[in-house]
């Protein structure tokens, strides 16, 4: 596979809406974007239980947990903070800075 750098529309801390999945319709922010994997992982989307093993060392007691799952970068789409609906992203260069811009309403998102 070739190693190249993906540039995922979303990024850290935005806030997106779940498209598809069992999560569909939520409204989170994202925590984190594994560009590489074009998955992110959206605040309260996709919870899963997992098992916690015990950890005496670090304090954590052993159970079941729920943390959030990664979701394909193609099932979330960008809340626009400006129109604030659910948008497409258009990439734009501004004073040879790339930047991404709402379809809808064309306010910048990187502010
Ligand atoms: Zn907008």
């Amino acid at each position: 596979m070739a190693n190249e750098r993906k540039n995922l529309h979303v990024k850290n801390g935005d806030r997106v809406i779940v498209t598809a999945g069992k999560d569909k319709g939520k409204i989170g922010n994202v925590k984190k974007v594994v560009p590489s994997e074009a998955k992110v992982y959206v605040e309260g989307a996709n919870m899963v239980t997992k098992a916690q093993k015990p950890n005496a060392m670090a304090g954590i007691q052993g159970g079941l947990i729920k943390i959030e799952a990664p979701l394909d970068s193609s099932n979330v789409m960008v809340v626009c903070p400006s129109c604030e609906k659910p948008t497409r992203i258009k990439h734009v260069v501004i004073d040879g800075k790339k930047v991404r811009v709402c379809k809808k309403c064309g306010e910048q998102l990187d502010v």
